[in-house]
């Protein structure tokens, strides 16, 4: 079994955020944001592609919470991956709209809703020769009322 960590994680990306996580620290996303024009990026680039203006993206933290904004039911997956799973894309308070996972969503009429509130959770993602694959997905936040 290969790892690239002592505990057989890997970690999905470079730099897309922290693991492993800081105890009793709220999970962030690792964005940019624009010195020019002050658009909100995930993840992070040095050129402003708004803007286009050259290396004037700065490090900027995204809180883990947004909102539902599509999704859809996978029922076939690259390898490693187990199914159904939910594709989705969350429009994150902090601004950008970013690609995730679901968890924690019933996979049925009752499931996922358009509109739902979000929070994100850095977790497994998939299997990796042997190892467990380290990435973010969102699941509801069930401390949220309306
Ligand atoms: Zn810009």
């Amino acid at each position: 079994m290969t790892s690239d960590t002592p505990n057989g994680f890997r970690v999905a990306g470079e730099g897309y955020f922290d693991w492993p996580q800081a105890l009793n620290k709220v999970s962030v996303l690792h964005g940019a944001k624009c010195k020019q024009c002050a658009e909100v990026i995930f993840p992070s680039l040095l050129d402003c592609p708004v803007c286009v203006t050259p290396a004037t993206m700065g490090p900027y933290d995204l809180r883990g919470s947004g909102t539902l904004v599509d999704f859809v039911i996978a029922q076939r997956g690259p390898e490693g991956f187990s199914v159904p799973y939910v594709q989705a894309y969350v429009k994150l308070d902090d601004g950008p709209t970013i690609y995730s996972m679901l968890t924690d969503v019933e996979i049925s009429e009752s499931g996922p809703k358009v509109g739902m509130r979000m929070v994100l959770v850095l977790m497994s993602i998939r299997e990796e020769d042997g190892a467990v694959l380290i990435g973010w997905k969102f699941r509801p936040d069930e401390t949220y009322c309306a």
